[in-house]
Order: C-alpha cells, then structure tokens, then sequence
C-alpha cells in the first residue's frame, strides 16, 4: 500500500480531532455513526461535517451507509494518527521510501532530525487473513471482538516488547526505538534478508550462527516460530540480525516441539539448496564410513536446557498480558488453517469482515478533550513525502 504522507502538512488541528473521535468510535462500533463522530469531536458550529469530507478526500476515513450513514478508519487513517504522535514525541520528523513489504506489514525508512535514518514497521494484520471471508466466517462469529485496528496493535505492542527484551539479553535484533498504535519504529539493519543472498564467505559459520540463535533463543523461553531466510538479515561483513517478532512463542506452548523443529528445519533446507551445505559427519573412521548423519546435526528441543533467562515469563510481565497473547495467538493459528488469498488493495479502504470492537486501547495518549498539541502544526509540516512503492526486491 502506498503511503502517501504528503496530506499531513494540510491536516488541520480539527482534523486530527475527528479523525481520533472516529478511532474512538470504533472501540465499539464497526462503522461509527455519524451523528456520534460529531458527538465525541464537538467541534463549534457544526463543523465536522466539513471536516469529514476533507478526511474522505485524503481517504483517511471511509464511508458506509450501508445500514445507517457513518465512517470507518482507513490503515492510512490510522497510520496517520500513529505517524503524528511519535512525530509530536519527537521520534522521527519525516517519512521515506518503502524498505520492505511483509505479508501483513509495511516497512518505511523514517528520519530523525539530526539525520539519522530508522525503519518504520506499520503492522496490517487482517489486511489478507480477514479478506478471506468464508474460510474466517466460523472464527469470526466466535470472536466477534476482533478486528485489524486491535490485532495490528496488538502485534505492534508485542514486537516491541519482544525486540526490546531480546535486545536487552544480547541477542542480534533491531534495537526498539517507540511503539504507538499498530506502529514500530527500531533501528534501521544495515544488509539484506538472507533470501536476497546468493554468496557467503563463510555460509558454514553463518550457518552454525544462525542454529546457535534458535537455540540460544530456546535456552531464554522462547521461539522464533517465523525463522527463515526471509527473516535473517545479513550485512557485508556477514553479521546476522534476526526480525519479525509478533508470532513468537514460549517453548511453554503446547506445540512448542514443533515450531522449534520447523525453524530449525527451515534453516537447514535452504543452506543445502543456496549455499550446497552438506550436514554429513564421519562417525566411523576405522571403517571410513560417512554416514549421513543430518539428524544428529540437528539440536533436539527436548534437550535443551531452558534455564538461561526465562524471558518467556518476563514478557509476560512486561505489559504484553497473557490474554492478549492468547487472542494473537488464536488470530495466527487461525491463519495458518484457513486458505489465504493475496494481494492488497492500494486505495485504503480494505474490505475487512469486522463485527464489533470491544476492547480497543488504541487511545491511551490523546484524549480528545485535552489541551492543544502544542508545536503539532510545525511538525506535520517538516513531515515530507517521498515514498515510493514497493521495492521487494
Ligand atoms: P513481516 O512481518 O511483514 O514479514 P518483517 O519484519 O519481516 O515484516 O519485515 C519485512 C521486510 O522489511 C524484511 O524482510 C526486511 O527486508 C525489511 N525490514 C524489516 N525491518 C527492518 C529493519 N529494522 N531494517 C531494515 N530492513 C527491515
Ligand atoms: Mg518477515
């Protein structure tokens, strides 16, 4: 999706006050009724009216009049409310081009005032999972409560406090930088993902590197569950950075065993196809006999010793509650039953089969009827544009 940040510089004040009352609405509501947008907002004389239209013209709201006249956010809607409080924070100051485009994210590169450049992860859970109505009528109607605001944030909130953690423990991630809304923003990884990698120096150090972290990981609690070549970054001196945090798990889960081997696995296939690795090992020298002994190469999750750091538990306490682990959990899982169409759409105004929000959280920070942001107008302005589209490869 393309992320066009050019309309923060003409968003007014005002503006950004119905665009929160419209987020606010929908803690409870699909589409929030038009009438209780211009409640929450009370804007003098009316003035939401005109305000909404502006909002629709910058796509950042959609309409739906369906079964009573009212309005929805847009992801750029919703991006442009995260993109504003941590430019207002002081985070970053302007936006740029696309880095990266994930199943259900999109990375940007993000700067900051001195110059320094950092990546900006936009989560879009539910930007192809929920598009895929038939196969998720059955989970949706079980979990009505569900929709991508909360899920994208929820991912968010969890890929931060993960990143953040693992840092903390010396492992090689992205160092965590904020967190608002569906928004991540960490330090950009000089390098390339591991698929974009056709010659290594060393493939059989990095290799044993890269086996090392899924096991260094499993003796803190927990796994990766998502470790593969699309995942790994590596830059020109061959140093690895692991990303992508949302779906971990602790080696707790009932399918722990499982996951564990499938990273491990994953790892193992695509450096005999790229890199030719062969995992053989002479264990009879009398006889001169190679055996191939793949198996033994592997690590065996059931011995490893989980003791290191138990960081499973401490995430648990950080903030990141078990009950919201428990419905990312459910929203994955879902996702890897259920058959997955692709493609997204480029107007913002992705078709989502949401029922009802009940616990959205998505406004801890501004209130609407708080005090003015001060120095917001000279910051949307420094916000530049210049985003181009994809460029995966
Ligand atoms: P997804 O969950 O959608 O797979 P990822 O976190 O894996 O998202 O990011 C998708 C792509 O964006 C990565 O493959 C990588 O190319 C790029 N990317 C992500 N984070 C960073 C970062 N911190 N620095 C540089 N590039 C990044
Ligand atoms: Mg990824």
């Amino acid at each position: 999706m393309k992320l066009d940040v050019n309309a923060l510089r003409y968003l007014s004040k005002d503006d950004f006050r119905v665009l929160t009352a419209v987020e606010m609405g929908m803690r409870n509501h699909e589409i929030v009724p038009s009438e209780l947008v211009g409640r929450i907002a009370s804007l003098k004389h009316g003035g939401t009216y005109k305000v909404l239209k502006n909002l629709l013209k910058y796509k950042l709201l959609h309409h739906d009049s369906s079964k009573y006249d009212g309005f929805r956010l847009t992801y750029l809607g919703y991006d442009f409310l995260a993109i504003k409080t941590l430019v207002n924070r002081g985070v970053f100051l302007a936006v740029g081009r696309q880095i990266g485009v994930g199943k259900e994210s999109d990375i940007f590169e993000v700067a900051k005032e001195d110059g320094t450049v950092l990546a900006m992860k936009l989560h879009r859970l539910g930007r192809i999972s929920f598009r895929s109505v038939k196969s998720k009528r059955d989970y949706l109607r079980h979990r009505s409560s569900y929709n991508w605001l909360y899920l994208s944030r929820l991912a968010a909130v969890k890929e931060f406090a993960f990143m953040k953690a693992l840092e903390e423990h010396g492992f090689p991630v992205p160092s965590a930088v904020d967190c608002n809304r569906h928004c991540v923003i960490m330090s950009l990884v000089e390098g390339y993902p591991l698929v974009q990698v056709k010659q290594l120096q060393n493939p059989d150090v990095v290799f044993e590197t890269i086996i090392g972290l899924v096991v260094r990981l499993a003796e803190h609690g927990l796994i990766h569950c998502d470790f593969n070549e699309f995942n790994i970054m590596i830059d020109d001196d061959e140093k690895v950075t692991m990303i992508d945090f949302p779906q971990m798990v602790s080696v707790s889960h009932r399918n722990a065993q499982m996951y564990f081997d499938r990273d491990v696995e994953c790892i193992f296939k695509f450096f005999r196809k790229r890199f030719n690795l062969s995992f053989h090992e002479t264990v009879d020298d009398e006889n001169d006999v190679e055996i191939d002994n793949d198996e033994s190469a592997r690590p065996c999750f059931s011995s490893i010793s989980k003791t290191a750091g138990s960081l499973d538990k401490e995430l648990a306490a950080s903030g990141f509650t078990r009950k919201d682990q428990e419905d990312i959990e459910k929203f994955i899982e879902s996702g890897l039953e259920g058959d997955v169409d692709s493609g997204g759409e480029e107007d913002g105004t992705e078709d989502t089969d949401v029922v009802e929000v009940e616990h959205l959280h998505i406004l801890e920070e501004e209130p609407l009827n708080g005090e003015e942001n001060a120095g917001c107008q000279r910051n949307h302005e420094a916000c530049q544009n210049g985003v181009s589209e994809n460029d995966s490869d």
